[in-house]
């Protein structure tokens, strides 16, 4: 690209923005590609000679547009959000052009201080108390990591990333069998191995780990030799919206002496509204909590805030000061490398400030309102239809359904189907998931442009492929 094209490229990035995002109502949601399809398109040797950029924005819309699953549909119904609010996307294309590496305070002075002034505006959103202070992380799944790190080095008196966990006393962390598998991971990678990572038993409609049987593992751990480090909470877990009981955690790691990370990568969007606060009552006595706006609330992906009662712990476990990072004569400052895993960071903290300022708490509570009230009616005329059963009722925006197969079908088989049709319509996306071993539909409402008419629109296109599929 010739140096002076590159402000005509750039309006026309925007303009073909503002065009897609008006178009996508009329788009199929899910991909209508099959496996390959893009990449047989795809030359496949790189270019020796520069090439037009006309030509490359062609086939960008040839190309690549087809094959985008698109995730700012308003009727995307599938997996969770991932909101990129039309201000938060000119906050991305602002940094995207500056393009600034954030991770000391004087590599972008703004960029840190915004960051703290913004997460600290988003704890008092959320109604947390001023106990904790936070961070902006990549992903919902780097700061679980974090919070396992710090209860790793906690629970071993900082000795693990000195001497390695061979010869240490056998750590154990424990979590309901509702958690996303980021906490999986987080146990794998920090060390502590899967078989140390204890499911405790869920009961009840919200799918709550048993407080009576996570004290009596941590016990029986303890008197087996085992160390037990932290409890993972979830409020508002991926499959169906497990959500555990916080205070009643919090209370029996008090008891312990634990760690406690509570993972509302989903769900913390809606604690914005105080009516919804309650599913997380008990959350101030937290260690960390992880909540994500680049899911529900609207900040373009990536953007995952991690509140920490004290950061302290965190900088003793990630930070390592060379020389050439060191800030001389830079008193009372943060440099949040020191709070995550990778140094290098990028300035998210612009598209919160600009997604709060341009929309305001009171439209954002509007919407998530908006998204529940629709979820549930959703929910309300699928089970007053026959052939159809509710499997998980609403948490929040989502809940999960099964249609019935005749008599003798197997269900599973069924509903796989349903859910591949429906998506090969195109008119809504919803994805599957497993309750209790067996098949469910999962739906949840969560759209940042998503109307009423969308949610009605949601619940004929099921009915009506149901009802093809039952002949
Ligand atoms: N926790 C929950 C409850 C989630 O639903 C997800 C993703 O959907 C994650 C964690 C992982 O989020 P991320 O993609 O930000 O790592």
């Amino acid at each position: 690209m010739k140096d002076n094209e590159f402000r005509d490229w750039s309006s026309k990035a925007a303009e073909w923005g503002a065009d897609y995002r008006a178009r996508l109502r009329d788009l199929p949601v899910r991909a209508q590609t099959k496996p390959g399809d893009i990449a047989a398109q795809l030359e496949p040797s790189p270019p020796e000679a520069g090439q037009p950029m006309e030509a490359i924005f062609a086939d960008f819309e040839r190309i690549v547009v087809p094959g985008m699953t698109h995730w700012q549909h308003p009727r995307f119904f599938a997996y969770f959000p991932a909101n990129a609010a039309p201000a938060s996307v000119v906050a991305e294309y602002l940094v995207t052009a500056m393009a600034a590496q954030c991770m000391l305070w004087q590599t972008s002075p703004a960029a840190t201080e915004m960051e703290t002034r913004v997460v600290d505006w988003l704890r008092q959103a959320l109604g947390l108390p001023n106990r904790f202070t936070g961070v902006i992380q990549d992903s919902a799944s780097s700061a679980t990591l974090n919070a396992v790190l710090v209860m790793r080095e906690r629970a071993l008196g900082w000795k693990g990333n000195i001497d390695g966990l061979p010869g240490q006393p056998k750590l154990r962390i424990y979590c309901s069998g509702e958690v996303h598998t980021s906490i999986d991971r987080a146990i794998w990678v920090s060390g502590i191995g899967q078989d140390n990572l204890v499911r405790i038993p869920v009961q009840g409609e919200k799918r709550s780990m048993d407080v009576g049987a996570l004290d009596a593992a941590i016990r029986s751990d303890r008197d087996a030799g085992y160390l037990p480090a932290g409890i993972i909470a979830s409020v508002g877990g991926t499959s169906v919206g497990g959500t555990d009981d916080v205070a009643g955690v919090v209370e029996v790691a008090r008891r312990h002496g634990l760690y406690v990370h509570v993972d509302a990568a989903w769900a913390g969007s809606a604690m914005i509204c105080p009516e919804f606060r309650h599913l997380w009552a008990g959350v101030d006595g937290a260690d960390s909590v992880v909540f994500n706006p680049h899911k529900w609330l609207g900040a373009q992906f990536d953007c995952s805030v991690q509140f920490i009662a004290n950061p302290g712990e965190l900088v003793r476990t990630l930070a390592i000061q060379p020389e050439f990072l060191k800030t001389h004569g830079a008193d009372g400052i943060i440099n949040y490398s020191e709070w995550s895993v990778p140094l290098g960071r990028r300035f998210r903290a612009l598209k919160l400030w600009f997604l709060l300022r341009a929309y305001g708490l009171e439209h954002l509570r509007g919407m998530i309102r908006n998204h529940v009230a629709w979820s549930r009616k959703v929910a309300s005329r699928l089970a007053a239809e026959p052939g159809f059963e509710i499997v998980t009722p609403p948490m929040l925006s989502l809940f999960s359904f099964r249609h019935l197969p005749a008599a003798g079908s197997d269900s599973d088989a069924h509903n796989y189907e349903l859910v591949r049709r429906i998506n090969d319509d195109g008119r809504i996306y919803l994805t599957q998931t497993r309750v209790d071993g067996k098949v469910a539909i999962r739906f949840q409402a969560g759209q940042f442009d998503m109307r009423e008419e969308d949610a009605d629109t949601a619940f004929e296109v099921i009915r009506g492929i149901a009802a093809e599929l039952s002949g």
